[in-house]
């Protein structure tokens, strides 16, 4: 048995196909043509982009919109000047074969990536392999990546799983997957799990501990792979499996279905969202509405903030999409751990105390204005509720209240209409606002618990470091009760209080919550059919 990352829920019981890493030698050797040379890159770069076209239409017909921009990302860095305009220069400058030239380029821009705190955007340097490997594939003459798979069950052992390979896995042969390396946030993990392809994903060896033709069992729950089971433990996964599937077949009738437990009482489940088609997902999965929009994703991944137009576009299309439903956008929270590169924060030696969301948009108005003004703008089309994240006391709920207001009135000046039903709200994520819940109520429209934070201020153990991570217990007698209190707090003046931290999602603590009286989830997509599941069966 081989222990490795869960990257995609399911058992898998089929027979081993190795997928080669087949090696392309790249010497150091120089060219004494370059303009021909440069020639040859750019025919290879053309035929990458042939291929992505057609692999992005492809997962556009079989998979989604969502999986698709993955390949567009693809393109998009075949277009770009800084990655391929390098390679160029490499050649010409070193007079180097353009595979070494690529291969080159390729390490620095891996490295930069690499080295980035986010995993997120660690995880985006397996893009840029990716497009690489592709690249000097159709230098030396091989086309794009791709094999073929002929037999029916079978699981696809490989080093690593780029996402151009799994979109072109055969569904109907292909019952799942084991990778060497990689991690949840990888690419081709979010795709298994939008697949629904089980998989298990950073196992270390996997490819050199198995041959071809063996029989394996991928065990996408706990995350790990049995090599050759025995008859007894085959039967044993069999009757998972056909467990499992009667379950989620199960799980999909609960898609229209709506949250209410057996007293009676009415659920919101509802979804997380980073980018405005991250909606989809949610509204596939029988998602509620969105309980979190983590809006500094939209100020991520570029060189200078959005625009207003730029943020209402995006406001809007949720809104628009969302079709009556509610949408909660959190104002930007940026600082602890997201950092943003063309807005320098002070070095401070805990940054999750320091200099963060509403302390620093009430401090910085130039940038908090944009975003208010984008998103009052894009109140009118849709049920929106907006929050601030990070509110320790009344005073900084009224600044931003203020500030709002002060927006509002420019805006009417302008002749633009803003929506008079939108709700306001505060992020409980700091103990001082859950201890005083029953007063804030008072002024708020309705509460978000953002446990994530909430979790590591109670316990003093930071969420990032795993060293402490044993102390960081949702279910933590004192994290519980400053949850009840924020419950209590806001139904004493008649507020509803959702949850939008990861602890919404867990299924060991949906009974407790219910029990508090919490009124709205929110969680990663594919976490909704199970959490209304567990809700449904509360009293
Ligand atoms: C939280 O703190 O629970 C939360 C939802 O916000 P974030 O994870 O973005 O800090
Ligand atoms: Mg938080």
């Amino acid at each position: 048995m081989k222990k490795g990352i869960a990257a995609s829920k399911g058992y898998a019981i089929g027979k081993v196909f190795i997928q080669e890493h087949e090696e392309i030698v790249i010497t150091d050797a120089k060219v004494s043509d370059v303009a021909a040379e440069k020639e040859k890159l750019q025919k290879a770069l053309e035929a990458c982009k042939e291929q992505l076209t057609a692999i992005k239409e492809k997962t556009l017909a079989e998979i989604g919109e969502h999986e698709a921009q993955v390949f567009e990302a693809h393109l998009t860095l075949l277009d770009d000047p800084e990655f391929t305009g390098q390679m160029e220069m490499t050649i010409e400058g070193d007079s180097l074969n353009a595979m070494k030239a690529v291969q080159s380029v390729t390490d620095t821009f891996v490295m930069i990536f690499e080295s980035m705190e986010d995993d997120y955007m660690r995880e985006r340097a397996a893009d840029i392999k990716d497009v690489s490997k592709r690249i000097i594939s159709n230098l030396a003459g091989k086309g794009g990546s791709g094999f073929a798979i002929t037999e029916a069950n079978t699981v696809v052992v490989a080093y690593d799983l780029t996402p151009s390979d799994t979109a072109q896995l055969d569904r109907s042969k292909v019952v799942g997957f084991l990778t060497d390396i990689g991690g949840r946030t990888s690419h081709s993990a979010i795709m298994a799990r939008t697949l629904e392809i089980p998989a298990v994903v950073g196992l270390g060896d996997i490819t050199k501990s198995v041959k071809n033709g063996d029989s394996i069992i991928v065990d996408g729950m706990e995350g790990f792979a049995i090599i050759n089971p025995s008859e007894e433990v085959i039967a044993e996964y069999v009757a998972k499996k056909e467990k499992f599937a009667a379950e989620q077949e199960e799980l999909k009738k609960l898609i229209e279905v709506k949250t209410v437990t057996k007293s009676g009482k009415r659920i919101e489940v509802c979804g997380n969202i980073g980018k405005p088609e991250d909606i989809d997902q949610v509204l596939a999965n029988g998602g509620d509405g969105v309980g979190l929009f983590r809006t500094e994703f939209l100020y991520m991944d570029r060189d200078s903030a959005p625009t207003e137009e730029e943020q209402f576009q995006a406001y809007k299309t949720v809104l628009e999409k969302a079709n009556g439903k509610q949408i909660v956008i959190r104002t930007l929270d940026i600082g602890g751990d997201k950092v943003l590169p063309y807005l320098p924060l002070p070095e401070e030696m805990n940054p999750f105390l320091g200099y963060r969301a509403i302390r620093l948009c009430l401090d910085r108005k130039d940038i908090f204005r944009v975003q208010i003004r984008a998103l009052l703008r894009a109140s009118v089309y849709g049920n929106l509720c907006v929050m601030f994240p990070m509110i320790s006391g009344l005073e900084e709920f009224q600044a931003a209240k203020a500030f709002v207001e002060e927006c509002r009135a420019e805006l009417h000046a302008e002749g633009v209409k803003t929506s008079d039903t939108t709700q306001w709200g505060i992020m409980v994520e700091i103990p001082a606002a859950a201890v005083m819940a029953d007063e804030l109520a008072k002024y708020v429209d309705f509460f978000s618990i953002g446990t994530n934070d909430l979790i590591q201020y109670t316990l003093a153990a930071d969420r990032m470091s795993e060293k402490v991570s044993y102390l960081y217990n949702p279910m933590h007698p004192a994290v519980l009760r400053l949850i009840k209190m924020t419950i209590d707090g806001a139904h004493k003046h008649g507020k509803w209080v959702g949850m939008c931290g990861e602890m919404a999602g867990d299924e060991a603590a949906i009974p407790t919550l219910v029990e508090y009286g919490l009124d709205e989830f929110s969680m990663s997509a594919t976490s909704i059919l199970t959490a209304k599941k567990i809700i449904l069966e509360q009293e």
